[in-house]
C-alpha cells in the first residue's frame, strides 16, 4: 500500500508506505549494503546519491483507488534519495575531511536544483538520522533526502510565523545572539547556536549570516564555511559524552513552486540524549500537542558544547 491519506481532523498529509517496512536493519559490518561493490553501489564511490530502494515517495507512484468517501487520498508523488557522505564504512559528518563535507553541500545543492524543476514537488528536505536512538537502519554514514508534494506540517507553521513576524526572525536572532556565550561556531558566513527556545537538550541551530533561501543561493565561500560549521558542530558533539552522538539533521530551505523569498535558509541538529546514557523520547506530550518539555536549560547546553574540544 502506497498512498497519500489526508487527516481532515488536523488538515495534515500522512504518506502511508507499507514498502518501507522491509528494509533491512542494522546488519553486520560484511553485510554493508552501503559499502561499495555490495548491494547498493556494485563499484567504487567517494560521495554520491541514488534513488532509495524502498521509497515512501517516487516520481512514478502506483495508481489510487480514489474513494469516494468523506476521506481524501492521493499518489504517493516525490521522491526519496540515499545520499553517500563517503565510502569509508567507518567515517562520520564529524570525522569527515572538511573537503568531503563541501563536496557534500555541492550534492545538496545538485539535487535540490534539480528536484525544484518539477512542478508538482513543493517541499524537498535533506537530512541525516545518526544512532539507533533516532532509526538510523545503517551506519554507515549517509543521508537521506525527501522531496514532497505538499508542505508538511511544521514547515506550514515556519511559513504562517514568516507571515505574522515584521522583518525575518532568523536575522533578528542572529543580530541578538552576536557575542554571547551561546554560540557555538562564529564564522564568516556560518553562525551554530543553541536557540534560547531549544526543543532538545544539547539543540544546536546552524544560520547562514545572509539572508538566503537556498543552497542554490550559496558563494564558494559559503559552502566552505558551511562544511566547517558541520564539522565544528558533529564533532564537538561526539566530544561531549566521548561516543558517537545520535542526533537528528534537519535542513530547512525555502519551499519550491513557489518559492518564499522570506525563508532564511537554516539547518537543526535535535539530539534525543539528555546525558550521556539517557534518551529524551517524544512521548505523549511531544508527539500529542507538539509542545515541547526542554528538561536542559539551553544557556548550559551551550556552556558544556563551548568546552567541548573539536576538530576541523
Ligand atoms: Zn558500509
Ligand atoms: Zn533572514
Amino acid at each position: 500500500m502506497m498512498e497519500l491519506r489526508h487527516n481532515p481532523i488536523t488538515d495534515e498529509w500522512i504518506i502511508i508506505s507499507s514498502e518501507t517496512q522491509k528494509r533491512p536493519v542494522l546488519p553486520q559490518k560484511e553485510a554493508c549494503p552501503l559499502c561499495p561493490g555490495v548491494l547498493e553501489m556494485k563499484h567504487d564511490y567517494d560521495l554520491t546519491a541514488f534513488d532509495n530502494r524502498y521509497p515512501a515517495l517516487r516520481l512514478d507512484p502506483p495508481e489510487i483507488s480514489r474513494s469516494d468517501s468523506v476521506f481524501e487520498n492521493a499518489p504517493s508523488y516525490g521522491k526519496c534519495e540515499v545520499i553517500m557522505f563517503t565510502s569509508d564504512h567507518n567515517s562520520s559528518l564529524s570525522r569527515m575531511p572538511i573537503g568531503q563535507i563541501e563536496k557534500l553541500v555541492y550534492v545538496w545543492e545538485d539535487r535540490t536544483r534539480d528536484l525544484m524543476k518539477h512542478e508538482k514537488i513543493k517541499y524537498i528536505f535533506p537530512f541525516e538520522n545518526r544512532g539507533k536512538e533516532v532509526g538510523a537502519s545503517q551506519i554507515h554514514p549517509h543521508g537521506q533526502l525527501y522531496a514532497f508534494p505538499f508542505i508538511p506540517k511544521r514547515i506550514q507553521s515556519m511559513i504562517d510565523a514568516i507571515g505574522k513576524y515584521k522583518g525575518c526572525a532568523i536575522c533578528d536572532v542572529i543580530k541578538a545572539e552576536e557575542g554571547t556565550e551561546n554560540i557555538i561556531y562564529d564564522g564568516e558566513h556560518f553562525i551554530a547556536l543553541v536557540p534560547y527556545f531549544a526543543r532538545f537538550p544539547y539543540e544546536v541551530h546552524v544560520y547562514s549570516r545572509r539572508h538566503i533561501s537556498f543552497f542554490t543561493e550559496m558563494t564558494n565561500s559559503e559552502k566552505f564555511d558551511l562544511a566547517v560549521a558541520l564539522k565544528v558542530v558533529t564533532s564537538k558533539y561526539d566530544s561531549l559524552f566521548d561516543n558517537e552522538f545520535p542526533y537528528m539533521m534537519e535542513i530547512f530551505q525555502s519551499p519550491v513552486n513557489p518559492t518564499m523569498k522570506n525563508f532564511h535558509f537554516h539547518i537543526e541538529f535535535n539530539p534525543p540524549k539528555r546525558d550521556k546514557v539517557n534518551v529524551k523520547w517524544m512521548a505523549s506530550v511531544e508527539t500529542g500537542t507538539w509542545a515541547f518539555i526542554n528538561p536542559l536549560t539551553p544557556s548550559d547546553a551551550a556552556k558544556s558544547l563551548k568546552k567541548a574540544s573539536y576538530t576541523i
